[in-house]
């Protein structure tokens, strides 16, 4: 398997430490409001990348944080912590605040199909870890105090930016705006490793430096350490978490640790709506709830986000959903045409001069799968090969069986959803039927009436008569499970 390695810059072979675990860490949702579809996009990425991970025959250790403290409205230290603004607002307490959109995270979490990682790590819960760290952290020398809190000094740490690939002396310059002004600060792209908490603040701890609360960045570093160890294997993110949040859980943890603390970091692009970011002012930063409200599923929404490889931007869209929503209907519908078609050999071969040529076709669309999820999560081209192989010129239930066995890694319910296609094809049938038995004759209905009464007395040779006799007239019934249907007999 081949990945792409955001600190190399290059696909690279898989290798994880351990040959039967993997052990990942997903940086998790900061609580404070509804997550939206750009972050479920994320997280859609992470789902892809356990499926793939499972699908090769490996076991997982995931950790996946929450953050729900220290996470301030701007991701340079700057600005108030979102679970305190956010309380303050609806008038409840941070942590009625954090169980609710948690609980909410987790709804969408299960309604887009996304494995829940093994370990969820809530950030309040490691408050007394994050002290330490940051003990130890000044105590080699790595952080210094100030009037509001205890900084990294990045001046101390040669590697940092070498997964944004910024040069310090830009950083060092202070000329970018992510970076808060503080005069104190011995760089202006310090960063906090514990925010010193004014008495209105809500959250906060006893610690060294007095009462306060951790810094946003250590907690990554710190929950990682505490459940993996000191050398993950993969660490995910959204790309926004490249320059700044990563940056800073290197510099914190190679500066504890010594030595790497991440093999491979992975890191899945953006949603865009409408071309553009997403914006409370241009109120389109739409949850899976805005979806369902308006009349799509969440599945859809799934099917939307696969289409796109996770290194590339997405752009999202009505017409664009509902066009997703159309093909997995579709999907849906012809999987159910080769689900009921014949058990029979498919003895095609592929032609011409390509990788897969001279191979039978069932077996080359099974290794096309294989090869396109194993390359750095290509779910796009893994779903055109399920397409190539449901347009298969004859309906053939070995086609059903493997697509169906892709869903291991597509998550869009594909047995249940080709179960409810043909539920709906009945109903279909049926008020068609029913529609057709307006037109029928009183009389032809009163014997059908009839019949019916006899067949509920046991009565069967009388029911029976008046099936001849109601055919002798030229109609046919046929009993269905919401009850007798009577059709004309063609000639
Ligand atoms: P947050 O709760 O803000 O920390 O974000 C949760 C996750 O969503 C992080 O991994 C972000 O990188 C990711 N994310 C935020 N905005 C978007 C977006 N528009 N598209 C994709 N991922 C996003
Ligand atoms: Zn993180």
């Amino acid at each position: 398997m081949r990945i792409y390695n955001t600190l190399s810059r290059r696909k690279e072979v898989f290798v994880p430490q351990d040959p039967d675990e993997v052990k990942i860490y997903s940086c998790g949702p900061t609580v404070y409001s509804f997550a939206h579809i750009g972050n479920m996009r994320t997280y859609v990425f992470m789902d892809s990348l356990r499926r793939v991970l499972r699908h090769e025959g490996y076991k997982l250790k995931h950790v996946m944080n929450v953050t729900d403290v220290g996470h301030l409205t701007s991701d340079a230290d700057d600005g108030e912590d979102k679970m305190e603004k956010a309380a303050r607002k609806a008038q409840k307490s941070p942590y009625e605040i954090a169980a609710f959109y948690a609980a909410a995270f987790f709804k969408d979490l299960e309604r887009l199909n996304i494995d829940r990682p093994e370990i969820i790590a809530k950030a309040t819960d490691h408050i007394d870890g994050m002290i330490d760290y940051v003990v130890q952290l000044c105590e080699k020398g790595y952080g210094y105090e100030t009037s509001d809190g205890i900084y990294f000094d990045i001046a101390k740490f040669p590697g940092y930016g070498k997964l944004s690939r910024a040069r310090l002396d830009e950083q060092l310059a202070g000329g970018s705006e992510r970076v808060a002004v503080n005069d104190e600060k011995h760089n202006p792209a310090d960063f906090a490793l514990w925010k010193k908490a004014p008495k209105e603040h809500i959250m906060q701890w006893p610690s060294p430096w007095g009462m306060g609360y951790p810094g946003w960045h250590i907690e990554c570093s710190e929950m990682s350490r505490e459940y993996l160890g000191d050398l993950l294997d993969i660490h995910t993110g959204g790309v926004d978490h490249i320059p700044i949040h990563h940056e800073n859980e290197i510099a914190q943890s190679e500066a504890l640790i010594g030595k790497k603390t991440v093999n491979y970091w992975m890191h899945g692009e953006f949603l865009l709506v409408d071309g553009g970011k997403m914006s409370k002012s241009l109120g389109n930063t739409y949850t899976v709830d805005t979806l369902i409200e308006r009349g799509y599923s969440p599945l859809a929404f799934r099917y939307f986000c696969l289409n796109g490889h996770y290194r590339n931007k997405l752009n999202f869209t009505w017409e664009g959903l509902n066009g997703a929503q159309i093909s997995l209907t579709r999907l849906y519908d012809t999987l159910l045409a080769h689900k009921n078609a014949p058990d029979a050999e498919i003895t095609d071969t592929v032609p011409g001069e390509g990788r897969y040529s001279g191979m039978n076709v069932l077996d080359a669309w099974k290794k096309e799968f294989g090869y396109a999820i194993t390359d750095d999560l290509n779910i796009p081209l893994a779903l055109s090969v399920v397409w190539k192989a449901l347009r298969y010129k004859t309906l053939n239930r070995k086609i059903y069986e493997f697509v169906v066995s892709c869903d291991d890694i597509l998550g869009l319910d594909l047995e249940a959803g080709t179960e409810k296609a043909a539920e709906k094809r009945e109903q279909e049938r049926i008020e068609e039927q029913k529609a057709q038995n307006s037109d029928i004759p009183e009389e032809i209905l009163a014997l059908s009436d009839e019949r019916m009464k006899a067949k509920k007395e046991k009565r069967y040779a009388d029911a029976d008569a008046l099936r001849a006799e109601i055919a002798r007239l030229g109609f046919k019934v046929t009993d269905t499970k919401d009850g007798p249907v009577i059709t004309k007999e063609l000639e």
